[in-house]
């Protein structure tokens, strides 16, 4: 197997700048934590974790950028980023040599995860478009009533270790397209694609301080989430932080969004195709070594005899995946983030032996040739999963595979819909009434119907329901808009010469 297009390793682990006010700006004394390459568990970066004066300063540079930049026209403010969307477009590569050297990802999965940040970016060039308001002519004599959606002013978006572009780029295009200046605290896992970014719209010609990056930990969280200049939050990350970022950023008065954690469940219908079935639990369950918001990690099996087939199809090929560096070519998945989470995974697999569910594929002993002292974890799949185990209830966000048994339909249905997280899932059946009463029915935010990771293109809006989501909005698309934008609403009368008299009663 070939090595393909790696970030060339550098000796020496290498210090991570923030980037503020249009330039790469080098860390000062504070505390800092390791960046590893998961693949082969070297440590390569040294991060910086910024302190309150450090997430003022940047918060200063994105307030001075904002007058500007919020008062250019929308066309121009787009023309950026057509010129970004270029770039991106033709270095998709190096990003995603870049996202795989600190994720672990294949190389062909995270130029997926580059491909679906850009198609935000292409949504947020039609902001011209996207920002016209409303118009009522006349709606009293003389009098016309228009709406219009302005900036917000600095925004911060905080984001996760598994889609270290992606994630980013859900935010900050629709954010700085609508007028806004940007603030990013990436994961301390994967900081350095966000660094590109930046640098790549100050190559498109973004003025400086429109987009900052800023590293750091709870401490800069906490910086931002009170800072009375950031007016909104977008958060992205596991479910207990999103619901203190939704809880501390709305006691500070600001606009929050915060999307938290998943349990997907995949129903699997007795007349589904289970040859397409089982190639969907394999993408969507093992792709990215399970570490996918969106991952399917609960099968549903509708009757015994789905189930048995089902098994039967996915064991040989759990076994069979290849696990490897995922810069290296036809990987099916790379390693898992961190030693940490491996470990964690690995104790779930434990615990679900311990609850007495039936272990198919045991992927805790697995040999991977060229893992090293990488955080490389087999495939596992459970069978005879009940509801009340932890590996049933709690997000793994690993590569392990739940299968429940149920006996019905509208048993599947009360199992998805009795699950604390609500983020994705999906149905597989030939039966158009089944599919039809199940999107209806089911309290999930994003259903798919014979598609087993409905993430909703750039134009929808991304969201889950219940425990997946803290607060009124989903990111990009129309909602992405909203979001980052105040409604304006003017009532205007022309020509002053008409002559109501003093009114003392509402108008009507
Ligand atoms: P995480 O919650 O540990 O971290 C997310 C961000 O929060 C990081 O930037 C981190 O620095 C910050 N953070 C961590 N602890 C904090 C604290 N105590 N106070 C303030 N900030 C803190 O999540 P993760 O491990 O990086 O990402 C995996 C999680 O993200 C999974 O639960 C996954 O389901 C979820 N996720 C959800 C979606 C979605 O769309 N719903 C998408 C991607 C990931």
């Amino acid at each position: 197997m070939n090595a393909v297009r790696s970030i060339v390793p550098a000796s020496e682990p290498q210090w991570i700048p923030h980037h503020m006010a249009g330039a790469r700006v080098p860390a000062g004394d504070g505390p800092t934590c390791p960046v590893y390459n998961p693949a082969t568990g070297t440590q390569t970066g040294v991060l910086p974790l910024a302190d309150r004066a450090q997430v003022d300063a940047v918060v200063a540079a994105a307030s001075a950028a904002l007058p500007g930049w919020a008062s250019m026209s929308p066309l121009k403010r787009a023309r950026v980023l057509f010129k970004f969307r270029e770039i991106l477009d033709q270095r998709a590569d190096t990003l995603a040599a870049q996202i795989t050297a600190e994720h672990g990802k294949t190389h062909s999965d995270a130029l997926g995860e580059v491909a679906r940040g850009l198609e935000v970016v292409e949504f947020a060039c039609g902001i011209p478009h996207l920002l016209k308001g409303e118009t009522t002519e006349n709606v009293a004599n003389g009098v016309d009533a228009y709406s219009l959606r302005q900036p917000l002013g600095v925004v911060a978006g905080i984001t996760p270790f598994n889609f270290p572009a992606m994630v980013p780029m859900w935010m900050f295009p629709i954010a700085i397209a609508c007028g806004n200046t940007f603030v990013l605290k990436p994961s301390e896992r994967d900081p350095s694609s966000s660094l590109l970014l930046a640098d790549w719209l100050v190559e498109a010609g973004l003025p400086a301080g429109v987009f900052n990056v800023v590293h750091g930990d709870k401490r800069a969280v906490d910086a931002l989430l009170e800072h009375p200049d950031v007016r909104a939050i977008s958060f992205v990350g596991s479910t207990p932080i999103a619901k203190y970022i939704y809880e501390t950023g709305a006691r500070h008065g600001k606009r929050v969004q915060a999307l938290g954690g998943a349990k997907n469940h995949m129903v699997v219908m007795p007349d589904a195709d289970m040859d397409q079935v089982a190639d969907a639990l394999m993408g969507a369950g093992y792709g990215s070594a399970g570490e996918r918001c969106m991952a399917i990690s609960v099968a549903v099996a509708v009757g015994d005899e789905t189930a048995d087939a089902l098994i039967k199809r996915l064991a040989p090929r759990v076994h069979a995946l290849k696990i490897g560096p995922g810069d290296l070519s036809g990987m099916d998945m790379g390693p898992l983030i961190t030693a940490q989470h491996r470990d964690r995974v690995r104790g779930y697999v434990d615990t679900g032996v311990a609850e007495g569910a039936e272990l198919v594929v045991d992927g805790r002993g697995r040999e991977i040739p060229q893992a090293g002292e990488g955080y490389f974890l087999g495939g596992c799949l459970f069978d005879h999963v009940k509801p009340g185990m932890r590996i049933y209830r709690e997000e793994i966000f690993g590569p392990v595979l739940v299968v429940v048994r149920v006996s019905s339909y509208e048993e599947a249905l009360a199992l998805v819909n009795n699950h604390e997280y609500g983020n994705g899932t999906a149905i597989f059946t030939r039966d158009g009434d089944a599919a039809r009463d199940y999107v209806n029915r089911v309290q999930v935010g994003m259903v798919g119907v014979n598609v087993p990771i409905p993430v909703p293109s750039a134009f929808h809006s991304f969201g889950g329901w219940k425990a997946s989501l803290f607060g009124d909005t989903h990111v990009y698309g129309p909602e992405g808009v909203r979001f980052y934008t105040r409604l304006k609403a003017v009532t205007t009368r022309w020509p002053t010469s008409i002559r109501a008299g003093a009114q003392f009663v509402m108008p009507h």
